[in-house]
């Protein structure tokens, strides 16, 4: 008797550059449609849907702001009409801003820094979770957040906000996992430390990486693909009895 196997589906939110191309690039080679969420740079999501798609995955590049709630739900309403089902949700859009001490930031600069980095990745977990759950009828899933050394590390004097944005990611994931680990889902995050990609250059830290080096214990920054190769596998069945942790991966620090 012939079985078919059903292609799984997995959203990478932020995909188009750095940590998030890296997992959309290494979930498509592990056999899932990905689909490429970005909030702006749809050139360079499409071009990684091209080289996915050239190397015999499928990939779909899709627009939306992860802190805008109409445009998350259109966004899971697209998934929904092309691919009927969800099972990987990685909250990887996430964003930094200027050195700067707590006294010197504006409120606007920590509404935007809580609702990509916290709000968002609660937004698009609500929707996955409503298309993974087995309460809803679903097949289960698994997703994973990406928190940040930061949050252990609290970047006095650099970003503190952030460092608390990730620090609300780290208990969220706990809490999810609890919540839902008898209904077929797995919540998993990844802490990064100081890893080679773009985010840096928009906190106007071209260099940080080189900079920050010397204090990492390996005595080097790490890359995206380092980065990605951990959530593929919190993502995996080979993570079956894995949820409500957080893996460090950051070179010893
Ligand atoms: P990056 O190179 O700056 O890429 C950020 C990605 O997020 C881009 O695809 C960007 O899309 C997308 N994005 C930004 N705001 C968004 C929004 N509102 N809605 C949807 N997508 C949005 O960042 P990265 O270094 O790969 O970081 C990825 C994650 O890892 C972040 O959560 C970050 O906090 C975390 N992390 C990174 C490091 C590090 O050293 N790199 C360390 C610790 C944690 P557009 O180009 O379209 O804006």
């Amino acid at each position: 008797m012939k079985t078919e196997t059903i292609q799984q589906v997995a959203l990478v939110t932020g995909g188009s550059r750095g940590i998030g191309a890296a997992t959309c690039v290494q979930l498509a080679r592990a056999g899932y449609a990905v689909i490429v969420n970005y909030a702006a740079s749809q050139a360079t999501a499409d071009q990684l849907c091209q080289s996915i798609q050239a190397a015999g995955g499928t990939a779909l590049g899709l627009q939306a702001d992860v802190a805008n709630e109409a445009q998350v739900l259109a966004l899971f309403a697209a998934i929904d009409a092309k691919f009927g089902r969800l099972d990987a949700l990685v909250n990887n859009a996430g964003v930094v801003d200027m050195t700067a001490r707590l006294d010197e930031m504006s409120m606007a600069r920590w509404r935007r820094m809580f609702d990509i980095n916290v709000i968002g990745s609660l937004l698009c977990a609500r929707e996955a979770v409503r298309r993974m759950s087995t309460q809803h009828g679903k097949q289960g899933g698994a997703i994973v957040n990406l928190s940040s050394a930061a949050a252990k590390l609290g970047s006095p004097g650099q970003y503190l906000d952030y460092a608390a944005s990730k620090g609300a990611i780290d208990t969220f994931t706990l809490g999810l996992a609890k919540e839902v680990a008898a209904e077929g889902i797995r919540v998993n995050g990844v802490r990064p430390g100081i890893i080679d990609t773009e985010i840096h250059a928009s906190g106007g830290l071209p260099n940080r990486v080189a900079q920050v080096a010397p204090q990492v214990p390996m005595q080097r920054g790490g890359t995206a693909d380092e980065v990605a190769s951990a959530i593929v596998w919190l993502l995996s069945d080979a993570a079956s009895y894995v949820t409500g942790t957080t893996i460090d991966v950051t070179g010893g620090r």
